[in-house]
């Protein structure tokens, strides 16, 4: 396995290679299992030499990526002469993206959809596993499809808002491509797509119906909310899948 430095040599090394679209891993939503654009995505590449995440080597793995990238972080500190005191200077308690009303009802909700997945739908949860669909017909592939949607957006939305409400960006005055923007839109894509499953569930599973139609309402809500504090978060570009 590659010590910390060897990774970030490797690192630096895959990013001076041509034949990759700049940035694509940044604002995807890394279902790289449905994704068209592995062959031109850094993280993908450098993903690939990873051991097997049920070995025992992929924790030592994971460990020495996380040293290779603080080791980067700090290279390119002194690089741009940023200092620990520079970074404090900016980061206040009152911003914390956790706090934010936004933030605060997505993750709460994705809460809720995970445990009434988990009461309803019996079954390992895993977008990987057939087993999770048990009580679903096994002809009604779309069905299937939708509850794979499901498990895989529902916290992925709430961490994208995290992240878009974390950035030091300006998202209310006209700048589209930014963090802010981007994170924000991967986070609206998903919940477009959670909205769809849900629907499609709806469909199939009757006697839930107002159940899930609750959620589809405070889906639609949050995605509303999120509409409104990334007034640009649509027009962003993301590299390699919007065109
Ligand atoms: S761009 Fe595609 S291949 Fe790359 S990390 Fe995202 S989903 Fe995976």
């Amino acid at each position: 396995m590659l010590s910390p430095s060897e990774m970030k040599d490797r690192m630096l090394d895959l990013a001076k290679q041509d034949g990759f679209i700049d940035g694509i891993f940044n604002y995807c939503d890394r279902w790289c299992d449905r994704c068209e654009f592995t062959q031109q995505c850094r993280n993908h590449a450098f993903g690939e030499e990873a051991p097997p995440p049920e070995g025992p080597a992929f924790w030592d793995y994971i460990h020495n990526v996380f040293e290779a990238t603080m080791l980067m972080i700090k290279e390119s500190m002194v690089k741009l002469e940023i200092s620990q005191e520079d970074i404090d200077k900016y980061t206040h308690e009152d911003d914390d993206p956790a706090k934010h009303p936004l933030y605060h009802r997505a993750h709460q909700l994705a809460f809720t959809m995970h445990a009434w997945l988990e009461k309803n739908k019996p079954g390992p949860i895993s977008c990987e596993e057939d087993e999770i669909v048990v009580s679903v017909p096994e002809n009604n592939n779309m069905l299937s499809d939708a509850i794979d949607i499901i498990y895989y957006y529902n916290f992925f939305v709430s961490a994208k808002i995290y992240r878009a409400l974390l950035s030091d960006d300006n998202y209310g005055e006209g700048i589209i491509q930014n963090d802010s923007n981007g994170s924000a839109k991967i986070a609206l894509v998903a919940l477009d797509r959670l909205i769809a499953a849900w629907s499609i569930l709806m469909e199939n599973q009757s006697k839930y119906e107002d159940e899930i139609l609750k959620f589809l309402i405070s889906l639609a809500e949050v995605r509303n909310q999120a509409e409104t504090k990334f007034p640009y978060a649509r027009k962003f570009i993301r590299p390699g899948f919007d065109r």
